[in-house]
């Protein structure tokens, strides 16, 4: 399972013109969609509204996944078929590898180990994130932007969803940076039904289809390959 279906979904937050309308598209079991677009284009708005951050009415389209409303299924277990890899994930004050076992509450040190593995972040799990400069003692480090993503990846392959929202960090990142996150989402995606927020050339490239928005529609969709012929 894994299938995402939006049927003509529009949105608008309280007071405002919409921020998405008419959009439909479908990402099929284990493909991957990248959305792309300048800032306040609605890509956010579709991640939240398929995390059900917010609650579509009836009149605003549907939101299928496996063939089945999402207003009609339960907060829990919509959320237990949907991990989110945040831009800027949030990190308890506790080890890596308790922040990256948070991702399935009762696992065993080795799977975690295994996650953080795959996420290239097995360096120093049993270290602290730390938020000041006063923190950084003996076991505590600073993470980058990139790290803590590689964080979130391996709290995410942990808890194992069939369905991935991916918000990119749009920061240029060094080259090895880049390279490492860049393994880490391969290892996350594999398998599994994605939909991006893409910043990442590599991304737009490897998605099986790329949604361009602007104003809150889709004005150009199709692969790699087909966008760059129309430009
Ligand atoms: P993007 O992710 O492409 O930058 P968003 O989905 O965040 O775009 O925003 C789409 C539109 O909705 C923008 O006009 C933005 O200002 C508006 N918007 C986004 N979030 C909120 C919010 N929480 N409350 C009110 N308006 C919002
Ligand atoms: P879980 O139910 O798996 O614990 P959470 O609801 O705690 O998931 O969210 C996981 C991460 O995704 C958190 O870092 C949270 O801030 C982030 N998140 C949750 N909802 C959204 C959203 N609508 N847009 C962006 N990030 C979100």
């Amino acid at each position: 399972d894994g299938e995402i279906v939006f049927d003509n979904v529009s949105f608008t937050y309280d007071g405002r013109k919409p921020a998405i309308r008419g959009v439909s598209f479908r990402v099929p079991k284990g493909g991957s969609v990248a959305l792309v677009g300048e800032s306040g284009a609605g890509k956010s708005t579709i991640l939240r509204l398929l995390y059900r951050f917010y609650d579509l009415k009836e009149n605003e389209g549907r939101i299928l996944v496996d063939g089945q409303d999402i207003r009609d299924v339960t907060q829990a277990s919509l959320r237990k078929a949907v991990g989110v890899v945040p831009q800027d994930a949030v990190l308890f004050n506790a080890n890596i590898a308790y922040n990256i076992g948070y991702g399935k509450l009762g696992s065993s040190l080795e799977e975690v180990e295994e996650a953080a593995k795959a996420a290239q972040m097995h360096d120093r799990i049993m270290s602290f994130p730390a938020k000041y400069e006063t923190e950084v003692g003996e076991r505590g480090i600073r993470l980058s932007g990139g790290e803590k993503q590689r964080v979130a990846i391996a709290r995410t392959l942990l808890k194992n969803p069939p369905i991935l929202l991916l918000d990119e960090a749009t920061s240029a990142l060094d080259t090895s940076t880049e390279r490492d996150i860049q393994k880490a989402l391969q290892n996350l995606v594999r398998g599994r039904s994605s939909l991006s927020i893409a910043h990442r050339l590599s991304t737009i490239a490897n998605a099986d289809l790329i949604l361009v928005l602007k104003d809150g529609q889709i004005i150009e969709q199709g692969n790699h390959e087909q966008l760059l012929k129309l430009n």
